[in-house]
């Protein structure tokens, strides 16, 4: 290019243009094989991507900052932007260089935007984690209305619900959708909820959640004449479905996704889960971020995409509606009564791939004849899987299920003719389509391939024509088909008679290249019957593509089904292998466990060996409050233990059997779990001050439906504070909230509460002290814990041997002290001086030192200035 003309360039002026379209994205503008970046772009992509930062051309006079990237490895650069926050906007070649020349000599190539890549509007598998949903959320406020909808793209599902402001934060944190719309002018109120989930924000116009057009938008995508069509939705939910379908439209360039149509999605009909709750519990993600020791992971047996996406989705949002927990639960016992037949089931859904992301990239255009197979080897999986014999009588749900599993055989069988086995990545090259499926297909590969025959044989010809026994026939994209012979026959080629039948092209080093009329006719020949046969391709490709889409609703139903008999199978082979049992859930108050274990402490202990130890708990009070308050020194188990039960009440009413021998559950409608102030500076919040707006939301909302559980609360401040605090959140939770609750502390003045409140009972988690040294029992016994050992478990963790001593010498001072009624001023003068303490380095075991001797004699107070300069020069000659 010549960059250094002051005016701008034709392609400039195209980029420029473009850009100014996509001032908030990174422009990714094809060039050929490379999508290169300009001027900002380029500056903050190559600091971004880590890629080398070079210049192009002149504009204004001054150097343009560039980079580039091949576009085969595209994707994962998209990746890394979008990770890192910002947005890319795709622009590609709409035609030929070839074609562009055609208009005019200096004509550049017709480009435009073709897609926006946005974290919530990713599709690529590669791109995508396939155990996960990858969810786009947008939140309507209309007045005093407010709704949240989510849609991914990748599967289709789109759900909506009415949500206010203050129950936002804990959907995030049951969704953690990639990315949340909300209107121009509502992010600074909205920032610090959707910060604090992490999710990144993207503030649209306005009038994208307007609920007017929105309606139109909607109804007119799914082909309804209204909304109402679905459902009667508020002006908020109208609203937030709008701005997701805009933003679609938007992005993805009028190429809409397979979306299903909206579901409204019931607040009352799940167990309610904040995300502090969510976070401590390790549902999803680790207290140190990764999926690796949640209790999803843990858990996690499924053997398909789909499958494990259904168990995430169950395992966020635990149900309330104990008729479809009690089917869930059928299907769950069927498949654990029915051991090899799961089995074989499981085997068999082995081989069914993601068909939810295969028909969305279908849809979007971005698919592939891989696609079109994954979706005929799902469907013939389902078909398959829906014709087994199953023994006993089918639960409810999975017999569901199985209907939806048949009734595709006719696209199937289109399928399975038409594809061959194993198709390759890209339509664009052909060779997908079965031989024998298209007879005009088949009549164009044979006169490609007879024409490669003709031209093997004509080697042997020319060769024989010549006498030069090496000369060869080879292609490559440059010159096509061409006659190739070493330098020293050069001459006889191009002198007669050989210069009349052989036509000079090419001179390397060692080679001369030839062609013939004859050769380059066929090499037309084959190139048309070649192209032909691509044509062909691709319109069967478009018209396979077609029939499935048009079965899209019956497919993706065949899909949920897959997942759902993929879950039960799993949950089965989960139970049978950890022991599991089926828990009982009911409409009662009740909370009873025995043998109750923790599913991720468990698989981590059997790592190294160790047992763990089950135990009990009975929090069944009726209509009363019952609350546990757990005393125990540390590492003794208090919060493996509380932790172990908000879980097994969530497992149930996910529908899974539990770590347990027996369990009762009336149904929980709020799970709270809290733990003390443990340092969170990363949020940059005092961290008492977060312990108590998180105890405040609990003493706020729960009911007496609501499992509480409480580890150390009030343990962020003075020691005074901390007991008064727990004390009162304690008794507020009796007798206001009168919620089942557990609550360990270190504050053993609480344990007189239990005397004088009829709902509160003394726990203990067990140890044993033996020879000095504390024995970690992990039995949960009832009463109170007798002391802390605090001082044993410093032991433990190695504390230097004179500390420990130098601890229980004040500790025993300090308890006879409290005996005796003792003031502590009284009691700290008391004290034997730190035996321990290492005597000075400088001392020397003959006696005191001429120093020492000198240091003694001096008086301070009755040294003058003078006097005292002069010590210090004898002291450092002494020294
Ligand atoms: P606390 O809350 O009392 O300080 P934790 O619940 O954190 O104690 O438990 C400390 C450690 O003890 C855990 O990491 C685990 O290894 C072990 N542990 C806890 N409960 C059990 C149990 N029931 N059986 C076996 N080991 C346990």
């Amino acid at each position: 290019m010549k960059g250094d003309k002051p005016s701008v360039t034709p392609m400039m002026a195209q980029y420029l243009e473009l850009k100014a379209q996509y001032p908030d994205a990174i422009l990714f503008y094809r060039m050929g094989d490379f999508y290169e970046m300009f001027f900002d772009d380029a500056v903050a992509a190559a600091e971004a991507l880590d890629i080398a930062l070079t210049k192009r051309g002149k504009h204004d006079g001054n150097d343009i900052p560039m980079c580039g990237v091949p576009h085969h490895a595209a994707e994962g650069y998209f990746l890394t932007l979008i990770r890192k926050g910002f947005r890319v906007a795709v622009c590609e070649q709409l035609e030929s260089p070839a074609e562009a020349k055609k208009r005019g000599y200096k004509a550049v190539v017709k480009r435009d935007v073709v897609r926006l890549v946005t974290p919530g509007t990713l599709t690529e598998d590669s791109l995508l984690d396939a155990r996960r949903h990858n969810f786009l959320g947008a939140y309507a406020v209309v007045r005093d209305e407010a709704a949240l909808a989510w849609a991914d793209i990748s599967t289709g599902a789109l759900h909506v619900m009415p949500l206010s402001p203050v129950r936002l934060g804990p959907e995030l944190a049951r969704l953690a959708p990639s990315e949340l719309l909300v209107a121009e002018g509502t992010e600074a109120d909205l920032a610090s909820v959707v910060e604090d989930m992490g999710v990144p924000l993207t503030a649209v116009s306005r009038g994208s959640f307007d609920s007017v057009s929105a309606e139109k938008r909607v109804s007119a995508l799914f082909k309804a004449s209204s909304l109402e069509a679905f459902g009667a939705f508020g002006r908020a939910e109208a609203g937030a479905l709008g701005a997701i379908v805009d933003y679609l439209e938007l992005t993805q360039k009028g190429k809409l996704p397979l979306l299903q149509p909206p579901l409204r999605e019931a607040t009352q009909g799940v167990m309610q889960i904040d995300a502090a709750t969510r976070r401590n519990l390790e549902l999803t993600a680790s207290l140190s971020g990764g999926r690796a020791g949640s209790l999803l992971a843990t858990i996690d047996r499924t053997v398909t995409a789909s499958g494990a996406r259904l168990l995430e989705q169950r395992l966020s949002s635990p149900s309330l509606r104990l008729a479809a927990i009690r089917r869930r639960l059928d299907s769950v016992s069927y498949m654990a009564e029915h051991r090899s037949e799961a089995a074989d089931l499981r085997d068999a859904l082995r081989k069914v791939p993601d068909l939810d992301r295969a028909l969305s990239r279908l849809s979007l255009d971005r698919g592939g004849p891989r696609d079109l197979a994954a979706v005929r080897n799902g469907l013939g999986q389902a078909g398959e899987i829906s014709e087994r014999t199953y023994a006993g009588e089918l639960a409810e749900d999975l017999n569901t299920a199985r209907n939806a599993l048949r009734g595709h055989d006719e696209l199937l069988n289109l399928l399975e003719e038409a594809l061959i086995a194993e198709p390759p990545l890209l339509a664009r090259d052909g060779g997908f389509i079965a031989p024998g499926y298209d007879p005009e297909l088949d009549e164009s590969r044979e006169l490609r391939d007879e024409g490669r025959g003709v031209i093997a044989s004509m080697q042997a010809q020319y060769a024989e024509q010549t006498g030069i026994s090496a000369l060869k026939i080879k292609h490559n994209n440059v010159l096509g088909y061409f006659i190739e012979t070493t330098a020293k026959h050069a001459d006889a080629m191009m002198s007669p008679p050989l210069n009349e039948t052989f036509i000079h092209r090419q001179t390397t080093a060692n080679q001369v290249r030839f062609t013939t009329v004859e050769l380059s006719e066929m090499e037309t020949k084959i190139l048309n019957a070649g192209n032909r046969a691509l044509e062909i391709e691709k319109r069967l490709y478009d018209s396979l593509k077609n029939a499935i889409l048009d079965q899209s609703g019956p497919v993706a139903a065949a899909s949920k089904a897959l997942a759902e008999f993929d879950l039960a199978a799993a949950l089965a082979e989960l139970a049978a292998n950890e022991n599991w049992t089926r828990p009982e859930v009911n409409e009662s108050l009740d909370f009873a466990i025995e043998g109750g274990r923790h599913p991720v402490v468990e698989a981590a202990l059997r790592k190294s060996g160790d047992p763990f130890v089950a135990n009990d708990c009975d929090l069944s009070g009726g209509d009363a409050a019952s609350i546990w308050l757990l005393t125990g020194p540390n590492m003794a188990g208090k919060s493996t233990f509380l932790r172990q039960n908000a879980l097994i009440a969530l497992l149930a009413q996910m529908g899974s059997f539990v770590p347990a021998d027996s369990a009762r559950i009336g149904l929980v409608s709020q799970l709270f779990s809290r733990v003390g102030a443990s340092d969170d500076l990363a949020r940059g919040r005092s961290t008492f001050m977060v312990e108590m707006v998180e105890t405040a939301a609990i003493l706020n909302q729960a009911d007496d439906r609501a499992l509480v559980i409480l580890d150390e609360i009030g343990r962020g401040t003075a020691t005074y504070d901390g007991l008064s605090i727990a004390w009162a959140t304690l008794e507020h939770l009796h007798d206001v909230n009168k919620s089942r609750a557990l609550f360990a502390t270190h504050y053993h003045e609480m344990t007189q509460l239990s005397g004088k409140m009829a709902g509160v009972d003394n726990a203990t988690v067990a140890v044993r002290e033996w020879e000095g040294e504390v024995i970690f029992l992990h039995e949960v016994t009832q009463g109170a814990a007798d002391r802390s050992y605090g001082v044993q478990v410093a032991q433990l963790a190695g504390l230097p041997a004179a500390v420990v001593d130098r601890a229980r010498v004040v500790l025993d001072a300090l308890e006879k002290g409290e005996r005796e009624g003792k003031a502590q001023k009284a009691l700290i003068d008391d004290l034997p001086l730190f035996a321990a303490a290492p005597p000075p380095v400088a001392a020397a075991p003959s006696g005191p030192s001429p120093l020492q001797d000198k240091l003694a004699d001096v008086s301070p107070d009755t040294l003058s200035p003078r006097e005292a300069l002069n010590l210090i020069y004898e002291l450092k000659d002494l020294a």
